[in-house]
């Protein structure tokens, strides 16, 4: 019997609008939409919070409208460099994986990870050697690259021989769920930056910027400009904002993206979700793909 009202959100990133995503509005609908159903059907059978979300972002990974696993970034050289991280809000534990090429499902990887309770943060070889031992699927670096975003490494590569700065796309994705057991999660998963430096690694690893989770406050997963999340601690800034007004989730969100953050000029959006099942959603961008599903079953997409 469920004594909490099992919740789940989804998100595939914050970021500008393009002809590109109006085109594909369908496709990021019905992608959000079996994301938020992978975990909801766990939830439903009183799997754990940490499952939900793990199951829908492997949804998204897979992918290719995402930039996520397969359909995720290139760097500057043309190569993919993952990153994800995902927490349980009942015990603080959490995993992580940054610049890994070959992983199929990054955050199965971080799942594995937090599961060890050995490390938190693993990346490049390591992680992938990891993944091997773990039994994950491993796959050619081909496997990642869409046409997509290949078009958008060799635009780059011509512009970005001058200094002209180009807005990246954003479609990193991350959702937060709750179990019928009463606990919170998160997890957030990233191609990275487009034309990044080779090496760069991102907010969506990082426990407090792109992802955090705990019982006491909230689980958030946040998806944008990634410097900017880290700088000031996005996800965690919005956790103790609101441990320490005990304003509702929404305003605390609002808070901190539109007032304390309102100069920052890049891309920030989060998902979030408290125990109780409250939810806050914001992003100062033209859109954030989410989707997520109510108490009462309800299922609200929003492909902007
Ligand atoms: N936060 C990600 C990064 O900086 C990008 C995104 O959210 O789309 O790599």
């Amino acid at each position: 019997m469920s004594i909490k009202p099992i919740t789940i959100a989804v998100h595939g990133g914050a970021g500008p609008m393009s002809d590109r995503i109006n085109i594909n509005k369908t496709g990021y609908e019905e992608a959000l939409k079996q994301a938020l159903e992978a975990g909801h059907t766990i939830l439903k059978k009183g799997g754990r919070a940490t499952e939900a979300v793990e199951a829908s972002v492997r949804i998204m990974e897979d992918h290719p409208l995402f930039n996520s696993g397969h359909g995720s970034a290139l760097n500057s050289n043309g190569e993919i460099e993952m990153d994800a991280a995902i927490m349980d809000g009942t015990d603080l534990c959490w995993g992580g994986v940054a610049l890994v090429r070959r992983v199929k499902n990054p955050v199965s990887l971080a799942a594995q990870i937090m599961r060890n309770r050995k490390h938190g943060l693993i990346s490049g070889s390591g992680a992938e050697t990891l993944a091997v031992q773990s039994e994950l699927q491993v796959v050619p670096e081909s496997y990642f690259i869409t046409a997509h975003q290949y078009g958008i490494f060799l635009e780059q590569q011509q512009k970005r021989s001058g200094i002209e700065r180009i807005p990246d796309n954003h479609g990193t994705v991350g959702a937060v769920a709750l179990d019928a057991m009463g606990n919170i999660a998160a997890a957030t998963s990233t191609g990275g930056a487009e034309y990044a430096i080779p090496g760069r690694i991102s907010d969506s690893c990082l426990i407090g910027a792109g992802c955090y989770a705990d019982n006491a406050t909230a689980a958030l997963s946040c998806t944008g400009d990634g410097e900017y999340i880290i700088s000031h601690v996005v996800a965690y800034t919005v956790a103790m904002y609101r441990k320490f007004t005990g304003c509702a989730l929404q305003e605390a969100c609002e808070y901190v993206v539109h007032k304390r953050l309102k100069d920052v000029k890049g891309d920030i959006g989060l998902i979030s979700l408290d125990t109780n099942g409250n939810l806050g959603i914001v992003y100062n961008s033209e859109r954030m793909h989410h989707a997520w599903i109510t108490r009462d079953s309800k299922v609200h997409i929003r492909y902007k």
